[in-house]
This record gives structure tokens, sequence and C-alpha cells, in this order.
């Protein structure tokens, strides 16, 4: 499941083909994804010029110059792939064709079809209900030490689950609230409210720099990718905690061997030797 660095890397990957350029023709070949596409979908789109695309959370905002905002959010398995010449032919899951006045196509492709694309205007992005109530970008300077601790205070929740949730800090998910706690030496099962000044500048160091990272390492599969096929969305790279079960802890070594619990029905890896 795409996390915020995958978003990120899309976001940064379409930036360069679509800011600037007008869409000279937008299909959708069917008329939903998870939720129905909003009613003139292409004909909206078609002749727009787009302004920026910016991410928020794990929401991609492809901003038009008309004040119009298409959102998208990729689900579990969508993922844009662009075409700067001779396309090959489409197959069952490229759902929506964008194409440029550049005469780049881009195609969103989800098979699962939880991925969703959306319609809304500048002026009511704030209220938007995927968007309203959403916490603290992690990466933006507002995020800081002091904000983590008191969007804590109070919460009996294990912090696993209090990290997950999106009105604490948007756009975290499993593989990289995993990665920050193991980071900052947390356990996954301590009490939230617990998470003092000094174990939060540990832990809003630690997401900043998982997530960091992870966009750098999508950047350069990016490049390999666009040379290959196009495709934006996925890329590869190492763990130092999450599907590790029963390998030696990466900080405190070989003796302490990953453990792996279910919280909320997800796989939370950590070490019970080194995460407090
Ligand atoms: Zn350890």
């Amino acid at each position: 499941m795409p996390e915020l660095p995958e978003v990120e890397t899309v976001c940064r990957g379409l930036a360069p083909v679509l800011e600037g350029r007008k869409f000279v023709r937008v299909v959708a070949r069917r008329p939903d994804l998870r939720f129905p596409l909003p009613d003139g979908f292409g004909q909206r789109l078609t002749g727009r010029r787009i302004e920026a695309v910016r991410r928020r959370a794990k929401f991609m905002l492809v901003e038009l110059d008309n004040t119009d905002v298409m959102i998208g959010h990729l689900g579990m398995s969508g993922r844009f792939r662009v075409y700067e010449d001779n396309p090959p032919p489409e197959d069952a899951h490229d759902h929506v064709i964008f194409k440029t006045d550049a005469g780049v196509v881009i195609r969103y492709n989800d098979p699962r079809r939880f991925g969703f694309l959306d319609l809304t205007d500048r002026p009511s992005l704030a209220g938007n209900k995927f968007l309203a109530n959403l916490g603290p970008e992690p990466l933006d300077s507002t995020f800081t030490p002091e904000v983590l601790a008191e969007r804590l205070k109070g919460k009996a929740a294990p912090l696993k689950a209090a990290l997950l949730d999106q009105r604490v800090v948007a756009g975290l998910g499993n593989i990289y609230v995993c990665e920050a706690l193991h980071m900052s030496g947390l356990s996954p099962k301590r009490k939230a409210h617990t998470v003092g000044p000094a174990r939060a500048n540990a832990l809003v160091d630690a997401i900043k720099t998982v997530l960091t990272h992870a966009i750098l390492s999508g950047g350069s599969s990016l490049k390999d990718h666009r040379q290959t096929n196009g495709e934006l969305g996925y890329f590869q790279q190492a763990f130092r905690i999450y599907g590790r079960e029963d390998k030696a802890c990466k900080r405190c070594g070989s003796a302490h061997p990953v453990k792996r619990l279910i919280q909320s029905g997800r796989s939370t890896f950590y070490c019970p030797h080194c995460q407090r």
C-alpha cells in the first residue's frame, strides 16, 4: 500500500510533466473507482491548465487554472504511468487516461480499485471531507515535539495506534510508524500519553528522518522507473525493522531478534530489548 513517501514520489514525478501544461483530453474508461467519478469528470478537466501538483498526507492535489482541484488517492494498488511517446495498448486496469498539450499520456492504473479521483475547488479544500480533520504534515516545520506531545496528551491508546491516527499526524502508515518507533527506541505498546518532551523530541526526529530517507530512495528508483516503463508509485527499499521478524535487531545486535505482534489488525515489528 502506498504511504506518504510513495505519494510524494508520484507527485514529484508528475509535476514536471503536468505543471504549466494543459489537459487536451481526459477520458474515464469506467464510471467509478472506489467511489463514482464526479459528473463530467473528463470534460471538467479537458482544456484546463495545471498550476501545481502537490501532496497533503497521502492525497495528491492537482490544482487547475480555474480553481478546481483534482484530489487523488492511490488506495492499495493505484499507480500512474507516464508515456512521453508511443504508449503501449491500454490494459484492462488503465481506468483514466490524461493527455497533455505536450503529447504526454498519463494513465491511472488500479487493479483493485481502492484508489479514487475526485474534483473540488480551492475555496472548499480546507473543509473537504478527506482533508478537514488531518493533523500536521510530518515534514513541515510546524510538526514539532511540542505539537506531537500535545496531541498525544491524555491518550491511553498504544503509541503505535496513536501515530496511525491521521488526526494526530497526517500521512503516516504502518511501515513508517514501525520504522520511526524503532529508530527512536520507543515501544509500540507504550501508552501514548507517556511520551513527554524528550521522547517526543526523539520521535519527531525519527519520523522526519525515515520519511525523508524513503523519499530520497523513491526519487532514485523513480529515475530508473522513468527510464524503463514510466511507472510511478512503488519502489523497493530496505527497512530496518519492518518485515524482519526473528532477524537480529539492527539497533542492539544479534542477541535480540525482532518480534512481530498484531495491533489493531496490523503487524507491528519491534525489538522488545531496545524499544521501551
Ligand atoms: Zn533492539
